[in-house]
């Protein structure tokens, strides 16, 4: 099958997409790498009035280092994150994520912006960015406002950004000296099954401080694991410490039923994945 009919526009400035956003009254898309949105149209389940073509838009393409934050352009692409040794520097864990997704040519055209916005629930991005902290910038006819990764998602495929907003930044802080990640996938690079991001600072005293622990693909969203997260504080990461994080991520989790697994079979994931993310935690601490 292809694509119902749609108008085609190439904006040229964030100002020009805006306003092909606003003649469409909500019925247009924004095309960024198109890895999400063309087999979308293909399978006729989105069937938009027009596509607003972003990619000449460069200035949304940048990666820039600002004072200690880090700022990501929405059109930046997978490929950049997976090569820039900025981000390499500065966003280590994105960079060990992103080589996850898809292959080679998806990661080519797929940006960070469209990733976030499409909100899989088992995206790699999205988990990335919550366990980051990151803050989104948006702009709107109303102009521009930031907002928190963690209330950038209302459910599966479902973002706060109105629609005639535009996802243009997105902002990091200082990146924690510690990251893992891991993932379960039925094929290789398909979306993941389950997956697991976490960060944290282990200090002199021989405790870990600020864990963040996210989960991907158990929720309609991703989710940050607070209990866990609130149990570990200080801890040394023992064994014991591991085990209890990974019953108390239980709570976190709501997993659906799905071609990749059973909601039992993910939450019998859920702790196993837990451990493996706390031992690299560990074990990186350890040099
Ligand atoms: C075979 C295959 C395998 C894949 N595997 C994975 C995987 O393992 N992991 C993974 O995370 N992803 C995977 N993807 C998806 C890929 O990462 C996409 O690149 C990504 O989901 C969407 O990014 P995009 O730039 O292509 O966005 P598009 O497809 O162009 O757009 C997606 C949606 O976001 C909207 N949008 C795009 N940019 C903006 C913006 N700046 N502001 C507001 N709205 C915007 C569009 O209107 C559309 O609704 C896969 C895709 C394919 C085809």
């Amino acid at each position: 099958m292809k694509a119902a009919d749609f108008i085609y526009h190439r904006a040229t400035g964030v100002a020009e997409a805006l306003r092909y956003m606003e003649d469409y009254d909500g019925e247009a898309r924004l095309l960024a790498g198109g890895q999400s949105l063309m087999p979308m149209l293909n399978m006729r389940l989105w069937r938009p009035a027009a596509l607003i073509d972003i990619n000449a838009l460069s200035e949304l393409a940048e990666v820039t280092a600002q004072g200690e934050e880090t700022h990501l352009g929405a059109l930046v692409r997978h490929a950049t994150l997976e090569t820039s040794p900025l981000i390499a520097a500065r966003l280590p864990l994105l960079a060990t994520m992103v080589r996850f997704i898809g292959d080679h040519q998806i990661r080519r055209r797929g940006t960070i912006g469209g990733s976030l916005v499409q909100g899989d629930p088992a995206s790699e991005m999205p988990l990335g960015c919550l366990v980051l902290g990151a803050e989104i910038n948006a702009v709107g006819p109303a102009g521009a406002r930031m907002i928190a990764i963690e209330d950038f998602y209302d459910g599966a495929y479902a973002t706060a950004l109105e629609a005639d907003e535009l996802l243009t930044e997105i902002r990091f802080a200082v990146h924690p000296p510690h990251f893992a990640f891991h993932e379960l996938c039925r094929r290789h690079n398909d979306f993941a099954v389950l997956s697991v991001a976490a960060t944290g600072h282990f200090s002199a005293d021989g405790g870990w401080h600020g864990l963040r622990i996210g989960l991907g693909g158990v929720n309609d969203r991703p989710v940050l694991a607070e209990a866990s997260m609130a149990l570990l504080e200080g801890s040394s990461l023992s064994d014991a410490d591991i085990a209890a994080a990974g019953e108390a991520a239980l709570g976190a989790i709501d997993p659906p039923s799905d071609i990749r697994g059973s909601a039992e079979y993910r939450a019998h994931l859920v702790p196993r994945y837990i451990a493996k993310a706390l031992r690299d935690l560990r074990l990186s601490a350890q040099g």
